[in-house]
């Protein structure tokens, strides 16, 4: 589970076109990570694959599934947003079990997955407390809990961290990483953070004015990048 395959998706928003004909394979749990400059195009990718978007055309395919037509809902994914996105009047609990209470799972259920996620998010002393009561960092982890007790085929990170302080971001990496490594379930995670890229990813992404300059693994890409820009955005010796 987790597999997803872009076949020629384009996307015009009115008469301009910020994703060219661009297709994409991502492996069932695979960490990639979409990187390039701001505007490139990493956002409106991610919302198309989450259905947040509808394709201007081509067509999406996840776990053999086509995908292109399907509401958000039905696509078994889940997109983490920052932690600001959370319900800061409903408790760490409730805001794990929203997403659980409109999808109609019975509460004995709920209590399962949200004992699992705070534990693997190590939560678990904070679940009675309100986001304002919380540290960026654990607000983050509640913002990742909300996700994890969908239990997606696939995560989706807009920019997660770049409303965490320096330090707090390495911390972070750390928790995400770790997180994949427990779940193995695909992670699709934007950033324009070239440091996250090289350090999190199994397959990078570099985009550009909305299409692939180059995909491969870190070390592909720092060894041999197809270009300046790649390079540049790498940070290769080149
Ligand atoms: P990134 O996330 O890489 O910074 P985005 O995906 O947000 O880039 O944006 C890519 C391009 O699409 C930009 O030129 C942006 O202005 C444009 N764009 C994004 N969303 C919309 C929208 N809803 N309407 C019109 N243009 C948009
Ligand atoms: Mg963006």
């Amino acid at each position: 589970m987790g597999q997803i395959t872009l076949n020629k998706v384009t996307k015009s928003f009115g008469e301009v076109q910020v994703i060219p004909p661009l297709d994409l394979d991502i492996n069932d749990g695979e960490f990639v990570v979409f990187v390039g400059p701001s505007g490139c195009g990493k956002s409106t990718l991610l919302r198309l694959i989450a259905g947040l978007e509808d394709v201007t055309s081509g067509d999406i395919v996840i776990d053999g599934t086509p995908a292109t037509d399907l509401p958000p809902a039905k696509r078994r994914l889940a997109m983490v947003f920052q932690s600001y996105a959370l319900y800061p009047h409903m408790s760490v609990r409730k805001n794990i079990a929203f997403p659980m209470k409109m999808a109609g799972v019975s509460q004995e259920e709920q209590q399962r997955r949200i004992d699992g996620a705070a534990k693997a998010l190590n939560l678990t002393d904070y679940l009675d407390r309100r986001p304002g009561q919380l540290s960026g960092g654990q607000r983050q982890r509640v913002a990742i809990g909300r996700a994890i007790v969908r239990e997606p085929a696939a995560f989706l990170f807009d920019e997660p961290l770049s409303n965490l302080d320096a330090a707090l971001r390495v911390g972070m990496r750390l928790e995400i990483s770790e997180l994949h490594k427990r779940l193995e379930t695909t992670m699709i995670y934007v950033t324009h953070d070239q440091v996250e890229a090289m350090t999190m990813a199994d397959k990078i992404v570099v985009l550009r004015a909305g299409h692939i300059e180059q995909v491969g693994s870190p070390l592909e890409l720092y060894r041999t990048p197809r270009n300046l820009f790649v390079a540049g955005f790498i940070g290769s010796p080149k």
